[in-house]
């Protein structure tokens, strides 16, 4: 680990990463000085608890403007663009920025072994998945990420001294334009599409971005059917590290020279240097939607690079339990099923779960933060029985569907006060018949209407129940 004893480090931001750097940092020793533009009740109060264990911290606007006098690194917040004036000052200047993951990286206990998940959509999952598998082969393993456990957090030892043998990281692309030296065991890119692209500047620098995770020595972990997935990894991996792809296609060999299967009712893994083995059957995967089980067999690939046994592959996968909003059933109700997949914040991750479910009524809408839904819609038309639409953006929603999918029904919900999606679950529930889906599967941001997408799979679920009352 990095000797950090007495230098001078800042750290921008007091995010969700920033305070676990913080208190990372005191614990090897050095001197800290946060800043952050913030000067609300929330921050004023953290600032004083981070004051008393021995940090400096400089709020409002002159604080993020300047470097600290002296800082020898800097630890940005992985939101925080390189055109900030302080980290363009830094770099002006010849001094280091990271971010949370790289300081993680550097303070890592040797024998711990990190398995890095990034792309667009199923990250979350698939470091879940992978912490169960893990488990289920006895190892002590920990998810970390943007959910649950900041991986700063889980480099550092517990209160008896010890820490994790096997990390499961989530990474995001900005995490990953931070990190410099990062050489996880092995990676995988799930997917890119296009998102964040006005941070990163395009879809290629987002790619970019995310293809770093495939370092000098990392086991590749490749999607076959993502374009990208098998690009960053032909183009930024190390040619001489092992190459792992997974595919939903019945046996055929790849391009990439390795063939990983997933048959009709079983996966498994099969490597041309070693004979098949079977995994999992589809049964294990909840829910068995074909994106799901993508990154079922992810974590399978990763868990493997570290010579988990199959049987845990298959014990973990059965204990795995979904997170909340992610293709959650809420209930049936007449025969129709109701489907909360809150979290599909954007067209690619809504393509996905409407392939899964035909014929479905679609509830869908919100901030579309620039993205384009023609491939969208036009791809679910002939699953769709009927579409309804909420939130700010809908009407790029209805142009849409008006030109792919004219013969289906669109109901548009015109409030955007709370009472919005239960008129939306109403009219939806008027448009299924027995035998169809209803799928919350907005494609864009909830925060035109609601706080996050927790509250907006919430209120979905609760208008369902109020449908049954
Ligand atoms: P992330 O952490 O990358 O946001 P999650 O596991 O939380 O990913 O899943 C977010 C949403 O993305 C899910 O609700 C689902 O709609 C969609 N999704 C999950 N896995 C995939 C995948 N492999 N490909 C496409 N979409 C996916």
């Amino acid at each position: 680990a990095e000797d950090l004893a007495g230098r001078a480090v800042c750290v921008t931001g007091l995010g969700v990463s920033g305070p676990p750097v913080v208190w990372a940092l005191l614990a090897c020793g050095a001197r800290v000085t946060v800043v952050d533009g913030r000067t609300d009740e929330a921050t004023l109060r953290l600032a004083r608890g981070l004051r008393e264990e021995g940090a400096e911290v400089e709020l409002g606007d002159d604080g993020p403007q300047a470097l600290p006098e002296g800082a020898e690194l800097v630890v940005t917040s992985p939101g925080w663009r390189p055109e900030a004036p302080l980290l363009a000052a830094a770099a002006r200047a010849g001094i280091e920025v990271i971010g949370d993951v790289e300081l993680a990286w550097r303070l890592k206990p040797a024998g711990q072994i990190w398995l890095a998940v990034t792309g667009t959509n199923g990250k979350t999952t698939t470091v879940r998945m992978l912490e169960a598998i893990l488990r289920a082969d006895g190892r002590r393993a920990r998810a970390v990420g943007n959910v649950g456990t900041p991986v700063i957090e889980a480099v550092l030892p517990d209160a008896d001294g010890a820490a994790d043998d096997v990390l499961a990281v989530e990474l995001s692309s900005f995490q990953l334009h931070w990190s410099s030296s990062l050489r996880p065991h092995a990676a995988v890119v799930l997917n890119v599409a296009p998102d964040h692209l006005d941070w990163h500047g395009g879809l290629e620098p987002y790619a970019m971005a995310k293809g770093r995770v495939y370092a000098p020595g990392t086991v590749r972990v490749v999607n076959s059917a993502d374009a990208w997935s098998r690009r960053l990894a032909a183009e930024h991996g190390d040619p001489a590290a092992r190459l792992v792809g997974f595919s939903l296609d019945t046996p055929r060999p790849d391009e990439l020279g390795v063939v990983e299967d997933l048959l009709v009712d079983r996966a498994f893994v099969a490597d041309p240097r070693s004979s098949a083995d079977e995994l999992a059957s589809l049964a294990d995967v909840v829910p068995a939607a074909p994106h799901n089980v993508a990154n079922a067999l992810a974590a399978a690939a990763l868990a493997r690079s570290v010579g988990v046994a199959p049987e845990s592959v298959r014990a973990g996968l059965a204990a795995f339990a979904p997170e909340p909003h992610r293709i959650s059933h809420v209930a049936d109700i007449g025969g129709v099923a109701y489907v909360d997949d809150s979290k599909a914040t954007n067209p690619h991750a809504a393509a996905a779960s409407l392939a899964a479910y035909e014929p479905v009524v679609w509830v869908a809408g919100g901030l579309l933060k620039g993205a384009d839904v023609e491939d969208l819609v036009a791809a679910a038309a002939p699953r769709l029985r009927g579409a309804v639409l909420l939130g700010a953006d809908r009407a790029r929603l209805r142009t849409a569907l008006a030109a792919h999918a004219p013969g289906v029904a669109v109901v548009d919900v015109e409030r955007t006060d709370e009472g919005a999606m239960a008129e939306a679950v109403a009219a939806a529930a008027g448009l299924a018949r027995p035998g169809d889906t209803v799928l919350l599967a907005p494609a864009a941001a909830s925060m035109d209407m609601f706080a996050d997408y927790n509250a907006r799979g919430d209120a979905f679920a609760a208008a369902v129940r109020e449908l049954r009352a």
